[in-house]
């Protein structure tokens, strides 16, 4: 399979505004334009001729012209054309848990998944990228875009040890806050924000692990590395939690709560 395929934007993926016709750009609209830029990862700010001048630009780059930034819209694109591509090659593609909206509580409010262990955290971060990793992804700085000035993420195509070990370093900063929890029969969610290193800025971090194997099956974050769903910052949720249950155990608040209310009954 053609590791670039996912990456690359057709007619026929349906996601909104990426392939134009006509091509003249002086016939879009601005929001035309900025859609068209967006899907690619560029900046949509400044005034129409400066957004012609972009599209002109990045039109005229024959290799990345119509690449599709896989951050895109938190990744959904990326990840409906890569479902599409291993459906087509008659590779089973596992249904992903949903994310529950509601119900989330201040960690740990339940029970951590009793096999959940580092070697999880490992094993999903290092072991588990995709096989259909782009070989290459379009830097937008590349063009020019000053206000994508975000290098303190983790580049997709970085190494995933590296943001395993950036995210021990997350979890020693205690760059990990307000993070939540909540779980059903089949699964424990797990949602925080991550500071992204020394910068102010937060990440939304989100993980599913399996509440029978403890196996971490999805992640999201908010970076520019979030389309593959391995970062740094997924690794610094992660491994705060296994910090938690090398500390105090997998217990839950909430059980304990229960259990001390039991003794006083008793
Ligand atoms: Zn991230």
């Amino acid at each position: 399979m053609d590791v670039s395929g996912p990456l690359l934007l057709l007619e026929t993926d349906g996601v909104p505004g990426a392939i134009l016709s006509p091509i003249n750009p002086h016939r879009l609209t601005k929001d035309q334009l900025q859609q068209w830029l967006r899907c690619r990862g560029l900046t949509v700010g400044g005034t129409k001729s400066e957004l012609i001048e972009r599209f002109l630009k990045r039109s005229a780059n024959k290799k990345l012209c119509h690449i599709l930034d896989p951050g895109f819209e938190n990744g959904k694109w990326l990840e409906l054309k890569r479902q599409k591509l291993l459906r087509a090659a008659n590779v089973n593609v596992p249904q992903k848990p949903i994310l529950p909206v509601t119900g989330w509580m201040s960690f740990p409010s339940n029970d951590i998944p009793t096999m959940f262990n580092e070697g999880h955290i490992m094993h999903y971060i290092v072991e588990s990228t995709p096989a259909v990793l782009p070989s290459f992804i379009p830097r937008s700085h590349e063009e020019g875009d000053e206000e994508d000035d975000d290098d303190e993420d983790t580049d997709p195509r970085e190494g995933s040890i590296e943001a395993f070990r950036r995210g021990k370093r997350f979890v020693k900063s205690k760059f990990v806050l307000n993070v939540k929890d909540r779980s059903d029969k089949n699964y424990y969610y797990l949602k925080g924000e991550v500071r992204a290193s020394m910068k102010l800025e937060i990440r939304n971090v989100t993980a599913t692990l399996s509440a029978g194997s403890g196996a971490v099956l999805d992640a999201t974050c908010t970076c520019k590395a979030r389309a593959l769903g391995r970062c740094a910052h997924i690794s610094a949720l992660l491994l705060y939690a296994n910090q938690r249950v090398v500390e105090y155990g997998h217990g839950g608040k909430y059980v304990l709560v229960v259990c001390f209310k039991e003794m006083v009954c008793l």
